[in-house]
């Protein structure tokens, strides 16, 4: 039973879900669309181009997880570089601390792939239903065989590109060449297929459907981006003190002499907005500071003869004549931060070993007596080669007195695998002082560019 209202209370203002009104955004050509595409294109070449393009005998980026090797054009991750890893993605996230700060929310806008693949949604819309006037008046109308086919087009184009992002997104991580060849010869495991075909359904609903609500409801950035703006940020921005008071008049008229100001409250920046939004009702969560809007704001003014740039990017401090500087504890502290990070994670990077040791003590014995009077340890050595080329590596251990090792090697380990080696440590137990002898495996490449280390124990009898 639901609780009545208390007398007189308007029951709209407790809605909690705002019902969502569908955009139709109009088309507009401009510099800023115009940069939107430079700025798209790399990302689609790049995401769609790289599952292609080989790179010293692999894919240039696999996330090969049954390997547990992440290959990233010439560089190779394996579960050590873990945090690596971790490192690069704080560094990006400050990245876009530092850009936003000073930039505004131009990610969003220009190279965020929910924005890109929107784009491209939108543009398949338009080819299928037309533009923004059509495309009203083919919702308004009943269901005919040219709404029919229409709205066919328009969801076989998104579907069909959304298959090929999903499909695209797993070669990621199953490898394009095999995800192919699998899938022609029908023994795709029933994981990949499940995967491609949530994806496909997620570009899908995202791109298609969901579009802007993504941005104003899903994407956590949205929220915080505040933290980072101050009155330096460049946002895009209406010059009310320029524009108002706005309406409508002929072109040629002077607006003074109409008291009027510059907007001629056309509403075509609204129009153009992709999240639907109206720019002059000021700073708003849900811009994406794309710039579609001056686009279309510059157009008319240009078609009333009146300067450009009632609708423009600008600061908040210079919409209220007051100058910019780069001298912000923010973005300064970002910048500190950003450079600080990328020059350990670089010299970490340049000075890593490729080469990781790993020495096992062989299960449930402690030693073993052999003949001639000497005790013999068990160990498996795992020799993890990181290297491009293969390897041919000698061992020698430190801290033990006369010793021999059988097999002695050298042990031959491929490029980018693990070798295993059972080895008996042989020693004379007379020359041990202790019951638990610390040792260390010294392993390094026979020409001695590469070495590296692990730490173990040779148990032998108590000392008489
Ligand atoms: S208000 Fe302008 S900049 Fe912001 S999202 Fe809309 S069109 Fe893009
Ligand atoms: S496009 Fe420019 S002139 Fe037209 S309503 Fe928007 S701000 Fe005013």
């Amino acid at each position: 039973m639901s609780t009545p209202l208390p007398e007189g209370t308007d029951s709209s203002v407790l809605n909690l879900y705002e019902k969502r009104e569908k955009i139709y955004v109009r088309a507009v050509e401009g510099f800023f669309q115009n940069v939107r595409l430079y700025t798209g294109w790399p990302l689609l070449i790049g995401f769609f181009g790289c599952p292609w393009l080989m790179w010293d005998g692999h894919q240039s980026i696999l996330f090969d997880l049954p390997e547990r090797k992440f290959h990233i054009f010439f560089l190779t991750f394996w579960p050590q570089d873990f945090p690596l890893l971790a490192w690069s993605l704080i560094i990006a996230a400050f990245g876009l601390f530092f850009i936003t700060t000073l930039l505004g929310r131009v990610w969003c806008g220009y190279t965020c792939p929910q924005t890109v693949w929107t784009a491209i949604f939108m543009w398949a819309e338009q080819v299928a239903e037309g533009d923004r006037h059509q495309r009203i008046k083919l919702d308004k109308q009943p269901w005919n065989w040219e709404k029919l086919w229409r709205r066919s087009l328009k969801h076989g184009m998104w579907l069909g590109f959304a298959f090929l992002t999903g499909l695209t997104f797993i070669s990621y991580f199953y490898g394009m060449r095999e995800l192919l060849i699998d899938g022609y010869n029908l023994q795709l495991p029933l994981v990949a297929i499940f995967w491609v075909g949530f994806f496909t359904i997620a570009t899908y609903a995202n791109a298609g459907w969901m579009r802007e609500q993504v941005c104003k409801y899903m994407c956590p950035y949205a929220r915080f981006q505040s933290a980072m703006f101050d009155r330096n940020t460049l946002i895009v921005s209406y010059d009310a003190a320029r524009g108002d008071p706005r309406g409508a008049r002929k072109r040629g008229e002077d607006p003074a002499s109409l008291g009027k100001g510059d907007c001629i409250d056309c509403t075509m920046c609204v129009q153009v907005c992709p999240t639907g939004i109206d720019i002059r009702n000021g700073l708003q969560y849900e811009c994406i500071n794309c710039a579609l809007c001056v686009d279309a704001c510059n157009s008319i003014m240009d078609k009333m003869g009146y300067e450009r740039g009632l609708v423009r990017y600008t600061t908040l401090n210079q919409l209220e004549g007051k100058g910019w500087t780069w001298k912000r504890p923010k973005l300064i502290g970002y910048g500190i931060a950003m450079v600080v990070m990328i020059t350990a994670i670089t010299v970490v990077m340049l000075t890593r070993t490729p080469l990781e040791v790993d020495v096992l003590r062989g299960r449930g014995q402690l030693f073993q007596e052999v003949p001639g009077g000497y005790v013999q340890n068990t160990y498996t050595f795992k020799l993890l080669n990181m290297d491009k080329i293969d390897h041919v590596y000698t061992v020698s251990l430190a801290g033990l007195p006369d010793y021999r090792i059988v097999p002695e090697g050298p042990y031959d380990v491929a490029a980018g695998e693990v070798g295993e080696f059972s080895v008996n440590v042989i020693v004379n137990p007379d020359q041990l002082t202790q019951v638990n002898t610390p040792m260390r495996v010294e392993v390094q490449t026979k020409e001695g560019e590469i070495r590296a280390s692990s730490k173990s124990t040779f148990i032998g009898p108590r000392p008489i």
